[in-house]
């Protein structure tokens, strides 16, 4: 009896351990309330405020066990790590609202299009949609990864606060120009992206007051933060390629 109690907690805590996820979640304080931002994979991330659950680029291999289902799923971009019916479904509830760049909507075709340079209501939020693009690399000479016009990043405002979701782009006039971003969400990564460098170039032009890199597998976030050190720009590391996720 005292030894099946025994492989009896073995199981159960084993079970815990593995259904646990340790989350980084980000809380931020803006006028309308608190707005929790979770890292969950790659480019995959829930963004929680008003008792409304918003997903950017829900993709494999992220884990969702433990998070709520979608209220609103937004998409930048056709490539697999951003665009995944399978997640999709996996996160979807009946009145879950897609939007996603025309390109997206091919694909996912329940999806609402929404274009470079448009800006719609979604409850307490403001959504508008930024170019992301390549200015120089590509899989061949003359093509590019992501070509102009094709994917959207997302600026999001909640009380006030603008919360900046690069996508998948380069060091490009439209990021450099924006204004006042609270905190900035921004890739690096190559060949698809930009080096550590160029993105601390691209951030130090728009100065958000926190930076949090993501979409950067296999960069060194050290020079990130050291081209960033005594800007007044926070640079918030987190784990984006946890092994258990
Ligand atoms: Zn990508």
């Amino acid at each position: 009896m005292k030894l099946l109690a025994v492989f009896l907690v073995f199981v159960i805590s084993g079970f815990c351990a593995q259904a646990q996820i340790a989350r980084q979640v980000q809380t931020f304080q803006t006028g309308t309330g608190v707005v929790k931002i979770t890292p969950i994979y790659h480019a995959s991330l829930l963004i929680e405020a008003g008792g409304k659950n918003i997903y950017i680029d829900p993709a494999k291999p992220a884990n969702f066990s433990g998070l709520p289902p979608a209220d609103l799923i937004l998409i930048t971009d056709i490539h697999g790590d951003h665009m995944d019916p399978g997640s999709i479904a996996a996160i979807s509830k009946s009145e879950t609202e897609i939007w996603a760049p025309p390109a997206v909507v091919k694909t996912v075709t329940t999806a609402h299009p929404i274009s470079n340079g448009e800006t719609k209501t979604w409850g307490e939020w403001t959504i508008e949609a930024i170019p992301m693009y390549n200015i120089q690399r590509g899989p061949s000479p003359g093509a590019l990864y992501h070509t102009k016009g094709r994917g959207n990043g997302y600026v999001l405002t909640y009380g006030g606060r603008r919360f900046y979701f690069s996508g998948d782009t380069e060091n490009i006039p439209e990021m450099r120009a924006l204004k006042n971003i609270y905190v900035a969400f921004v890739c690096m990564n190559l060949p698809y992206t930009m080096p550590p460098d160029e993105a601390a170039e691209a951030v130090k032009a728009f100065h958000p007051q926190i930076v949090i890199p993501y979409h950067y597998r296999g960069s060194d976030l050290s020079v990130f933060k050291n081209d960033l050190q005594g800007t007044g720009i926070e640079v918030r590391l987190l784990d984006w390629y946890p092994q258990a996720r």
